[in-house]
Parts: structure tokens; sequence; C-alpha cells
């Protein structure tokens, strides 16, 4: 039965979660959405985020801190890339602090702009998590196994999760 499941590979998980920055500031969380719905052991979470919620039953709540290794790594200054202005849309109105996204061989490349000047824009292709340490507070409101085409698909369907 349901009851006995607990965090593990394979298992569709909906959590509660709030995150917090070493200041304690907020920077997500599912306080008054939807739960946050995944599947354990594709990838989908940063790496601690699953490992300290392992073996975690419905109703359990865990609160733990993950140094930037096990969350959104490192700051990487070569992820930050001096860009001249000519290769935006002229009509482009480009600010500090905006979040745009790049194609880097094929892939989607999020990057914010950091710096604006005539000549340049100075964009920062780091997760803007990388190099915190953050904690998260963790609630489990639901386990359920994931069914055979979630695996092969490598996420989840139905609430929360993709619809296709
Ligand atoms: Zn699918």
């Amino acid at each position: 039965m349901s009851e006995d499941i607990t965090m593990s590979e394979n298992v569709v998980a909906s959590v509660h979660y709030t995150g917090t920055l070493a200041d304690d500031e907020v920077f997500d969380s599912s306080e008054g959405k939807d739960p946050l719905t995944f599947l354990v052991g594709h990838q989908q979470m940063i790496p601690g985020f699953e490992q300290e919620m392992l073996g975690a039953a419905v109703g359990e709540q865990r609160t733990f801190t993950l140094e930037p290794d096990r969350a959104y790594g490192q700051r990487d200054e070569e992820g930050v890339i001096q860009i001249p202005r000519e290769q935006f849309p002229e009509e482009m109105e480009l600010e500090e602090g905006m979040m745009l996204v790049a194609e880097m061989g094929g892939n989607p490349a999020p990057f914010n702009i950091i710096a604006v000047s005539d000549e340049t824009v100075t964009a920062d292709f780091n997760h803007k998590l990388a190099g915190q340490t953050l904690t998260f507070s963790v609630e489990v409101v639901e386990l359920r196994m994931a069914t055979d085409e979630e695996l092969s698909h490598g996420h989840v369907h139905g609430p929360g999760g993709h619809h296709h």
C-alpha cells in the first residue's frame, strides 16, 4: 500500500517547501501554491535535495542546509561574458537585472544582464543561486510509484507534471 512508500528512486514525490538563503531571505516557496511534484532519481532536483529527503514518509518534515556543491554549484567567473550591444535587437530595451535566454549549441542558456553600456552587455550565465548556501524546509505531501510511461520519459505526468 501507498503508506509503505518512502522517498526513493522512481517514486513520484509531492512536497511543500521553503528555501532560504544564508541571511534568511526566502528565495522560493510553494506556500500558497500547489506542491512541487518530481520524479526521484532522475536529476530533476539539485543533488542534495533528494539525498536529504531519501527515506522520508508522507507527512514527514525535514530541514537541511546545502553547501553550493550540493545545490547550484560554485560561481564560475568565466560564465560572465561581454556581448556586443549590436548582437541584440536595436529596439530591445536592455536593463541591468533582466533575465534573457540565449541559444548555445541548440540548448537554451538563460543569463542575467548585470551591466549595460552603449557598446557592451555584460551577461552572467551562472545560475542566480550558484555559490549560495541554501536551507530548505520540506514537508512530504504525497508519494506514489511512477508509472512505466513516466519512467521511460524521465518525468512526471498529470498534476504538477507534463501534459502531453
Ligand atoms: Zn512524458
